[in-house]
This record gives C-alpha cells, structure tokens and sequence, in this order.
C-alpha cells in the first residue's frame, strides 16, 4: 500500500457519502494542510492523486513549492498575511490567498499585485465564532468589506470566504459558526463569491453539511498509521 492510501481512501469516502446526502451536485475540493509534514510526505500524498496543498507559513510555502516545482501542484496560502512578506508569497503565485481579513491587507496586496503585473485570488477569512484568538472579519462586517475590496482593489480576484470553525466541543457551536458563514456566501454569490471554504479534521463533516466546497484538511490525512 502507499503512504498515506488507507487516510485518503479514507477520507475521500466520508466527504463523499455526506455530499450525496447533503446535496449530489456540489463538487467539494479538498486541500492538504501539509505544515506540519516535508515535501517527502507531499510527494506522498500527491502519488495517491492530491494536487492542492495548503501552508500557513510563507518561508515554508516558498521552500516546499521550490522543492517540489517538478510536480503540478497548486498552492494554497493560509496564513496571517505580513505586509513585508507579500513579494516572497506573490512570488509563488499561489492559487489562493485564503486568509485576507482586512482592507489594509487587501490593499497591500494588491499595490503589490499591480507591480508585478498579477491578478491573485483570495478568500475572505471570517471569524465566524468570534473568538478574540481568532483572525478574521466579524461576521456583521463581512459583506461590506468583501464588497469595498471588489471595489478598490482592482488587482486582486476575491473568490470567496474562509472560516475556521469555533473551537468548541459543542457541535452545535461549531455548526453555528460555518451556518453563519454559508449565510454570508451565499449573500456574496451573485458578487462572484466561488468557494466556502470550511471545515478541518475535526469538523469537516459538519462543515459539508452546511455548504462547504472546501475543505483544509492536515492531520486526517497525513497521519501516520
Ligand atoms: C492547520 C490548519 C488547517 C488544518 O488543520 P487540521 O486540524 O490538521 O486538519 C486548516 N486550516 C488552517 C487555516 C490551518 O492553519
């Protein structure tokens, strides 16, 4: 068996047995966490048919994309976005920006953006729990924000929203959260919105179950058994 098979086997059947009881016609991707994991395990993962994976650290993005640049990957940033560290991240041309959370991000990004002739794409990140922990617009704010980027950043593509899911054990605020965040997507749609982006290892079911098309999964899949 390869490295990694039985996770995404795995995997691959719950996603797919909750999105035919939720809803047939959504297509779900799935992008890889691989910061905690070397461009070995990436490779791995990659050789049982991943193609998107996701870091929350530019100097690890960079490394890793480098190192890999053989394979055709697509790379997912979702980090704190640092204004010094935009040109080393624009540089990898990463398929999605998914943690933009303020106007002043989202113009840093797209002057930059504008220099190098680029058109990124990027996720909206909403702190759907409101935790003070968190990253991410207050959900009240969410829309405006999204609109006033489309609005004066012409250099950036917004493709959508991001959340990370409340840190509870209670399901039901769990679930809370990403229903409040499908809300403010599905709102953005007719603006182009694309992707919801939701749900992790612990909560990705429950966050299918409430509209996700995207899913940032780490530890499920690259556990070692
Ligand atoms: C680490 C991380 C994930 C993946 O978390 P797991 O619990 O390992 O699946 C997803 N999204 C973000 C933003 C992360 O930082």
């Amino acid at each position: 068996m390869r490295r990694f098979e039985a996770n995404y086997d795995r995997v691959l059947s719950t996603i797919e047995a909750i999105r035919l009881q939720t809803n047939e016609h959504q297509i779900i991707k799935i992008v890889a966490v691989s910061k905690y994991v070397d461009t070995d395990a990436i490779r791995a993962l990659y050789e049982n048919g991943q193609r998107a994976f996701g870091e929350n650290h530019v100097q690890d993005l960079v490394r890793k994309s480098r190192t890999l640049e053989a394979l055709p990957l697509e790379w997912h940033y979702l980090g704190r976005i640092q204004t010094n560290k935009i040109n080393a991240l624009l540089e990898v041309r990463p398929a999605l920006i998914q943690s933009c959370d303020s106007l002043e991000h989202a113009k840093a990004i797209d002057k930059r953006a504008a220099e190098k002739g680029m058109k990124p794409h990027l996720l909206l990140q909403i702190n759907s729990a409101k935790e003070e922990t968190k990253a991410g617009v207050m959900p009240e704010a969410a829309e405006e924000l999204y609109l006033q980027i489309q609005e004066e950043c012409p250099h950036l593509e917004l493709k959508g929203v991001m959340t990370i899911g409340a840190h509870s054990p209670e399901r039901a605020q769990v679930q809370r959260s990403f229903e409040r965040t499908f809300e403010i997507f599905e709102k953005l749609r007719p603006h182009g919105a694309k992707y919801c982006s939701m749900g992790m290892s612990d909560d990705f079911e429950i966050a299918i179950r409430c509209g996700s098309n995207m899913l940032r999964l780490g530890r499920i899949l690259f556990q070692e058994d």
